[in-house]
């Protein structure tokens, strides 16, 4: 039962977190009910149940039939299917509040090539709550700032990523290492696919993917 709440939980922050992002980049209220973006009627509940909603309405607005992406509901059963077996695997609500961090600022990437600081900072405070890493601060203080400077001057990786390894690294120490390898390598794989459609390659989504897979085979 627990773990069905946690499907229903995951699916509703894979809703929750398309929706805003989605608001954000078009710049439209945070308020308000939501619409269908075609017709601009306003939605009913029944319409806004996570993936349920879509398969019902067969992907299709019920009021002018128009058919709506699949992107959001593909990110609703995304993280319904991530929240249980995440859980099955660490028993902690902590990394599943890392991984819906982690969602949207690949969201963000994906879309836009950055992403916004009051997300990577509210994180770097959860991260200081839940984990106090002190010492881990005090390693990384010299290693960030090499790094900073060094991409400062040949821009090899965004400014987000190196923010993003930092913070995680507070989380996981060295462990990190295993995080930078697999996202460089899937990274390498995808690239060609990217350098095809606009030659930048959004990096966290990959830091995102290597980081659940470092939480599946921790054990
Ligand atoms: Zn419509």
């Amino acid at each position: 039962m627990f773990l069905f709440i946690l499907f229903i939980l995951g699916s509703s922050f894979g809703s929750f977190l398309t929706a805003l992002f989605y608001r954000i980049e078009h710049h439209e209220s945070l308020l308000g009910f939501s619409h269908c973006d075609v017709c601009k009627h306003q939605l009913e509940v029944i319409d806004l149940i996570p993936i349920f909603s879509y398969l019902f309405n067969h992907g299709r607005c019920r009021y002018c039939h128009k058919t709506y992406s699949s992107f959001t509901f593909v990110n609703e059963l995304f993280l319904g299917t991530v929240f249980p077996l995440l859980f099955i695997e660490t028993k902690s609500m902590l990394s599943l509040l890392i991984i819906v961090y982690l969602f949207y600022l690949s969201l963000e990437d994906m879309h836009q090539q950055m992403v916004s600081n009051i997300i990577l900072y509210s994180l770097l405070l959860i991260v200081f709550i839940f984990s106090l890493p002190f010492s881990r601060l005090i390693v990384l203080m010299p290693i960030y700032f090499f790094f900073y400077l060094l991409n400062y001057n040949y821009h090899f990786i965004g400014e987000a990523d190196i923010d993003l390894f930092a913070i995680l690294f507070l989380l996981i120490g060295n462990n990190i290492l295993l995080v930078i390898f697999i996202s460089s390598l899937l990274a390498l794989v995808a690239y060609p696919f990217f350098k095809q459609l606009n030659g930048k390659i959004p990096f966290i989504p990959f830091i995102y993917i290597s980081y659940l897979m470092f939480l599946c085979i921790k054990k």
